[in-house]
């Protein structure tokens, strides 16, 4: 046995590593696999000026900016390096290995299970019902789980959680669980954040990125909103410098006013370019069922969902690796891109009746 395999922490022998799209690669040209903005915003400007010192931690102007987006003060804003980071934060600091547990809600997205496995934490899944809903009272009856995992829009299946279900399980763990609402395409349905619930539910925790709406996946931004002392017990143990210079200066600029108009108007034309796809897609031959999405993609679900692949496949669209939980397996979450693409995708898809 190498030295390495020998010395290790026991059960990272068996992990499996997080999946994301990008190594999981594919060939073709058009990628509607990671939920990624099929533009680039491309003209950032970098100073290196003082490139040889130490970032100020944590970066005032870059709470700053976060703090004018959300309306909220600097102290309740932890600036991450993507929402990923964002979420092992919240698992180190809240779980004690081999004793806690996370609760989340298959299928969803699936860091939260990689992360926790990653610091020995164990997971209770609570399965949503067939129409992606949460499963609000088998959450409110759990007792034994230190975190709630939601993300809302969710991904993979595009759909929302109401306020109204959301305040339920708040209310229900207000004094013996945190409820951590990841928000990653909140963007594309802004008026739908839980954000001003923070001031009311000390329970509550958001994550965001700038790598979904913002088109900032490759710079690896984002940040967590919640109460003070949360706030307080993640830059406990954030790494010393997190957020490097060049990335805390490209954020600036996507959170400047003229960036947030930019990306609005972007998340317009993706968002009309959902629903023209959509529109387009529904009842075809082949197509089961089409989940109505509130983020840049969409769940498909198949007849035939390897036959659909390889028609994508043939025109140059690459898409994930299949789903194997079983409410999903027969579909594929398509990623929104350019009009362009999409009538690509539609092309393809024409043939699953032939
Ligand atoms: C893409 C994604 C993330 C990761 O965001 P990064 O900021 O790039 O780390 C987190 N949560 C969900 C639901 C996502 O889809």
């Amino acid at each position: 046995m190498s030295i390495a395999r020998k010395l290790c922490c026991n059960h990272l022998l068996e992990l499996e590593p997080y999946q994301s799209a990008r190594r999981l690669g594919g060939s073709g040209e058009v990628w509607l696999n990671a939920n990624e903005l099929p533009f680039s915003f491309g003209d950032y400007a970098i100073d290196s000026s003082s490139y040889q010192r130490y970032p100020e931690v944590p970066s005032s102007s870059l709470l700053g900016a976060y703090a004018d987006y959300t309306s909220f003060s600097a102290d309740q804003l932890l600036s991450v390096r993507g929402a990923d980071e964002g979420i092992e934060l919240i698992i180190r600091a809240f779980c004690t290995p081999s004793v806690d547990r996370i609760v989340i809600t298959p299928p969803t997205y699936g860091m939260y299970q990689v992360s926790a496995n990653i610091h020995g934490v164990g997971i209770k899944e609570i399965p949503r019902s067939a129409s992606f809903d949460l499963d609000v009272d088998a959450l409110k009856a759990v007792d034994d789980a230190k975190l709630i995992f939601i993300c809302s829009p969710n991904n993979p299946t595009g759909n929302l959680s109401s306020e109204q279900e959301l305040r339920d399980i708040l209310d229900t763990f207000r004094d013996s669980a945190l409820v951590v609402v990841d928000e990653a395409y909140i963007e594309f349905c802004p008026e739908q954040t839980l954000l001003p619930l923070i001031n009311e539910y000390p329970n509550l925790v958001i994550v965001r990125t700038l790598s979904k709406a913002f088109g900032l996946a490759a710079v690896r931004c984002g940040f967590v909103a919640a109460a003070k002392d949360v706030i307080e017990l993640l830059s406990k143990i954030i790494a010393p410098y997190p957020v490097p210079a060049p990335v805390e200066q490209i954020a600036m600029q996507a959170l400047s006013a003229q960036g947030l108009a930019r990306m609005r108007q972007r998340v317009e034309e993706i968002n009309r370019i959902r629903a023209s796809f959509v529109e387009r897609i529904v009842g075809m031959q082949g197509i089961v069922k089409v989940t109505a999405s509130f983020g840049n993609f969409v769940l498909v679900e198949f007849s035939d969902e390897p036959k659909a692949v390889q028609l994508l496949a043939s025109e140059g669209v690459v898409v994930r690796t299949p789903y194997t939980q079983g409410l999903i397996h027969n579909s594929q979450r398509i990623s929104i891109g350019s009009a362009e693409q999409m009538d690509r995708v539609v092309v393809a898809l024409g043939g699953l009746g032939r």
